[in-house]
C-alpha cells in the first residue's frame, strides 16, 4: 500500500526525445469544473506544445475534483522536497545504516551531488526514488478499484497498488498488492505503464491483469472494492494523480481499439497533494 511519498529525484532522458526543460505547471481552474460520474470522458483534455520545437507530446489532464482531500504523507514531503537549485543540507537519512553513527550532508569525493555520509564510518547513504506496482484488472468491460480505507487519501479511490519489497519481481508486487487490497488473485496481462513522479521520488509500474475467479473483497487496507465501468469510474474521487493518470490512458487506448505501453512524467506542483489533479503536469508521453 501506499503510505508515504520522499525526496527529490531526477528522471532519465530518453535519447530519443530531448528534454529541454520542465514544461510550466499549467492549472485547470480555468477548465469546466462541472464534469459529473456520467459526463463523457475526455482524453486528452488538451494538447500542451507551447514550444513547437518539442519533439515530445505533453499533455495535462482536465477533471475536476474537490481540493478537500490530501495525502498528509505526501503533501508534508512534497512540501519539505526541494528542488536541486535549493537543496537544503539535511540530512533524510539522519543515522548510518550500518554504524547507527549521525550522518551529514556532503559532497563525497568523486561526487557531485550532497550525500548523507556518516560521521564516524564515512560510509555514504544513499537515497534512491522508490517503485510502486500496481494492477488494472479489467473484468467485464470495467475496472476494479479500491476506496482507501488508510491515509494517505483515505476514503479515495485507487488502483491496487503499493510499494514493491525486495526480493519480488514488479510483477509479483503488483499481484501482491492486489490480494491484498482486494482479496483478488489476478493474472497479469502486460506491463501497461510506468510513469516517473521526480518530485516525490516515485516510479510506478502499472500492469493490466485480469482476475482467475471474480472475486474480490475488501482487504484491511480497503472500505470497499467495486467494479466500474469505463464511464463510470469516480475521476472526481481519484486517490493519487498516477491513477489518474493511468485511468485516462487506459480508456484512450480502450476507445482506441488497441492497448500500448505508455511511459510518462508526472511532474507535481511542489507542495501540492499527489492527488491534487489541478497542481501537476504530465510531460514526456511516450507509447508504443
Ligand atoms: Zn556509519
Amino acid at each position: 500500500m501506499i503510505r508515504s511519498f520522499h525526496f527529490i529525484g531526477s528522471v532519465g532522458v530518453s535519447p530519443l526525445h530531448k528534454w529541454k526543460k520542465p514544461l510550466p505547471f499549467l492549472f485547470l481552474q480555468s477548465l469546466p469544473k462541472s464534469r459529473t460520474a456520467s459526463s463523457p470522458i475526455e482524453f486528452p483534455s488538451f494538447f500542451v506544445q507551447s514550444q513547437p520545437q518539442r519533439c515530445f507530446r505533453a499533455f495535462q489532464m482536465s477533471a475536476s475534483r474537490s481540493e478537500s482531500n490530501t495525502e498528509a504523507d505526501a503533501a508534508s514531503a512534497s512540501s519539505s522536497a526541494v528542488s536541486p537549485s535549493t537543496a537544503a543540507p539535511k540530512p533524510k537519512i539522519k543515522f548510518c545504516q550500518s554504524c547507527g553513527g549521525p550522518t551529514k550532508m556532503v559532497v563525497p569525493d568523486g561526487e557531485e551531488k550532497m550525500r548523507a555520509v556518516c560521521t564516524l564510518c564515512s560510509r555514504i547513504c544513499y537515497e534512491n526514488p522508490k517503485m510502486v506496482v500496481g494492477c488494472l484488472v479489467e473484468h467485464d468491460n470495467k475496472v476494479l478499484l479500491c476506496k482507501r480505507k488508510i491515509q494517505p487519501s483515505y476514503g479515495l479511490w485507487t488502483l491496487p497498488a503499493g510499494f514493491l519489497e525486495i526480493g519480488e519481481s514488479a510483477a509479483e508486487g503488483a499481484t501482491r498488492e492486489t490480494l491484498e487490497e482486494a482479496c483478488a488473485e489476478v493474472e497479469v496481462l502486460s506491463p501497461f505503464a510506468q510513469l516517473d513522479i521526480p518530485l516525490i521520488a516515485q516510479s510506478y509500474i502499472i500492469f493490466r491483469a485480469k482476475m482467475n475467479t471474480p472475486d474480490f473483497s475488501p482487504g484491511p487496507e480497503s472500505l470497499e472494492c467495486a467494479l466500474f465501468p469505463l464511464e463510470d469510474i469516480p475521476f472526481d474521487s481519484l486517490a493519487f494523480s498516477s491513477i489518474f493518470v493511468t485511468l485516462k490512458m487506459y480508456i484512450e487506448d480502450v476507445k482506441a481499439g488497441k492497448f500500448k505501453f505508455h511511459y510518462c512524467t508526472i511532474n507535481k506542483r511542489p507542495g501540492a497533494s499527489p492527488s491534487d489533479t489541478h497542481a501537476f503536469a504530465v510531460d514526456n508521453h511516450l507509447q508504443s
